[in-house]
């Protein structure tokens, strides 16, 4: 009698329990500077923080297992296999839902910390808003030399997207892409309430809502308007002159499909409002706060085109 094959959910439960990381070592022992850069990002101005007994905040733990821009080894092959069973399945998106944090002991400035990491379940097929596919809960054990300090769980959603008007309209990435991310920049994301600004960007015109209300422009498009509230708009087109209000030049991290470095300007429309984009046709060092741009829209791929500004345009002066 022939054994029936698994089925699919089967197959993805046969990761439960297994390895998704092995024999962790933190990069760093537990330490005052992280410790106190930490108080200060989140504002945290216990004291419990500071001094000679200082003790991390618990809800560093996972900043002690973080691999940081070189990453950790020791990715186990069992999460990868997992990844490629969804992928494989076509559940190839991915959103982190949540994550819980059990603290048994406090560390300290010198603990030196391991940790590893299992998959601890894969949920049956479950459909959200998002769309159908498999939650995966990976629990991370993080110990202080021998000692349990605590434990954190971390869920994420596997999932086929929801089809949507823009993905039925547009070929799916095949494998040639994936194989090759320089090929394509990040989708926008597309909804009810910015869909309309990318309808002028097929048309080539930059649109700006105006509040029926109050009459404020405002960008980027938003459902309501944040001077009076009213919710009724309508847009105008904006005329394509701007100025470098400001600007950064990107070097790290390098995303894939960029090519650092590049200059992101924050151009103010000549309309009043301000909107990020790239400054093209200029290197990078020579964007300058003030210089007059024009709006331009620029093909990026076979479906994506973006409004992007070039030095030039009607504004006054020669950009300092
Ligand atoms: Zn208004």
């Amino acid at each position: 009698m022939a054994v029936p094959s698994p089925t699919y959910e089967e197959r993805l439960k046969a990761y439960e329990g297994r390895a998704a990381a092995v024999a962790g070592v933190g990069k760093d022992p537990v330490n005052e500077p992280m410790i106190r850069h930490w108080c200060e990002a989140m504002g945290d101005t216990n004291p419990a923080y500071a001094g000679p007994d200082a003790m991390a905040p618990p809800t560093m733990l996972q900043v002690w297992t973080m691999g940081g821009l070189s990453g950790h080894t020791g990715r186990s092959e069992a999460y990868d296999e997992l990844f490629a069973l969804l992928d494989g399945a076509g559940y190839t998106s991915v959103v982190a839902t949540d994550c819980e944090q059990e603290y048994l002991r406090p560390l300290r400035p010198g603990d030196e910390i391991t940790f590893d990491a299992m998959i601890e379940s894969v949920s049956g097929r479950k459909t959200t808003k998002l769309g159908t596919g498999h939650f995966v809960t990976t629990r991370m054990d993080v110990r202080a030399g021998e000692e349990l300090a605590g434990t954190h769980r971390f869920r994420i959603l596997k999932y086929a997207p929801a089809q949507s008007k823009q993905r039925k309209r547009t070929e799916q990435p095949g494998p040639k892409d994936r194989s090759n991310p320089k090929s394509r920049r990040p989708r926008p994301v597309i909804n009810r309430d910015n869909a309309g600004f990318w309808e002028g960007v097929a048309r080539h015109q930059l649109l700006i809502q105006r509040c029926s209300g109050c009459e404020a422009l405002r960008f980027p498009w938003l459902p309501g308007c944040n001077a009076c509230g009213c919710l009724e708009w309508d847009t105008v087109e904006a005329s394509g002159d701007g100025t470098v209000y400001s600007y950064v030049v990107m070097h790290h991290p390098p995303f894939p499909a960029f090519d650092p470095p590049y200059a992101v300007g924050l151009v103010e429309l000549s309309e009043g409002v301000r909107m990020v984009s790239n400054v093209v046709g200029v290197p990078y060092d020579k964007v300058r706060i003030g210089m007059p741009v024009r709006l331009e829209f620029q093909r990026y791929d076979e479906e994506l085109e973006l409004p992007v500004f070039r030095p030039g345009g009607t504004g006054e002066g020669g950009g300092g």
